[in-house]
């Protein structure tokens, strides 16, 4: 089958062994799958993966259980052994043994076909198309936020970097009716903010205050924890959504000196996230940058590099 494969540099493989399931695992074939900037990283080299990378994608079951067989599905990206101490606590996406799809010791979705552990799976409703089902991965790791960190109305948030994740987070947020800010400096993905009512700061006319009760760093580079903590009150938390790849020269003082909470979240809720794109309560179309098929890949990796753009897709 045709992959997009990464080991010691990036390629498309076009006879990749197509996978076989075991035991607990269904067959998918991957209809779309989204590009994340995890996967851009990875693609550098930076998190020591070697096999096909891509943890997005909606797809359809070919083999597994008879209730799946045929279904439109979504999938959970931890792999996971459900025995360990934080399953059995109900931290699953912790869990000690886990497999992460293109992303940690198991191939991912930038493939025709991928396995992926039947419990993993959640149905499609109808109302919800492929591409905006492909974003149910970073739609739950953006409501990962809120159940981190409960914000209401009288909360004020900034959210700092609207990027591809970024612009979810701003969404899941402006949910809760809180006073929400999104700070960012590229014009088009502002716009999309302001169009969505969500008001928009530009770096170069911030004025930090340090007076906001919550801030989420979506940047992905080092100097938005910089800018973080130059927003957030003391006795304030941050909340981290970046890994960063270079880690800079980062000067974590303020985070001591003002007794700040720093918050690490990653991935969410799945079934809410599907619940959200079904009700229509986030708008992901809006996000598409564009679509390739599988076959320009490397193409499209390199487009998702690009400063305006956003969410790009493959058709697998
Ligand atoms: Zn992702
Ligand atoms: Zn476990």
């Amino acid at each position: 089958m045709k992959a997009v494969v990464y080991d010691d540099e990036l390629r498309l493989d076009k006879r990749y062994l197509a996978p076989k399931p075991d035991k607990e695992d269904c067959l998918v074939k991957v209809d779309v799958a989204g590009i994340c900037s995890t996967d851009l990283e990875i693609a550098q080299g930076y998190m020591e993966f070697s096999g096909v990378l891509g943890h997005e994608f909606v797809g359809t079951v070919e083999q597994g259980p008879k209730h799946l067989k045929g279904k439109r599905v979504v999938s959970e990206i931890n792999c996971v052994c459900r025995k360990c101490d934080m399953c059995l606590a109900g931290l699953a996406t912790h869990c000690r043994h886990r497999t992460v799809m293109g992303i940690v010791g198991r191939d991912g979705c930038f493939a025709e076909y991928v396995t992926v552990p039947e419990h993993n799976l959640y149905e499609v409703p109808d109302s919800v198309t492929d591409e905006e089902a492909v974003f149910a991965e970073p739609v739950a790791a953006a409501y990962q936020v809120i159940a981190q960190c409960p914000v209401d109305k009288r909360t004020k948030v900034s959210v700092v970097g609207p990027g591809r994740l970024g612009l979810l987070v701003a969404q899941v947020l402006k949910t809760t009716g809180c006073d929400l800010t999104v700070v960012g400096c590229n014009a088009k993905k502002m716009e999309i903010c302001e169009k969505k009512h969500i008001q928009t700061v530009h770096l170069d006319e911030l004025v930090p205050k340090r007076d906001r009760d919550v801030v989420v760093e979506c940047t992905g580079a080092p100097n938005g924890l910089d800018i973080a903590m130059e927003l957030v009150r003391p006795r304030g938390t941050i909340i981290l959504k970046s890994t960063y790849a270079d880690r800079g020269q980062m000067n974590l003082a303020p985070i001591v000196i003002n007794e700040i909470t720093l918050l690490g979240s990653r991935c969410g809720p799945f079934g809410e996230a599907v619940n959200a794109l079904a009700r229509k309560a986030i708008d992901v179309q809006s996000l598409i940058t564009k679509t390739y098929p599988l076959d320009k890949a490397l193409k499209a990796l390199e487009h998702a590099e690009e400063q305006d753009s956003i969410k790009i897709l493959l058709k697998c």
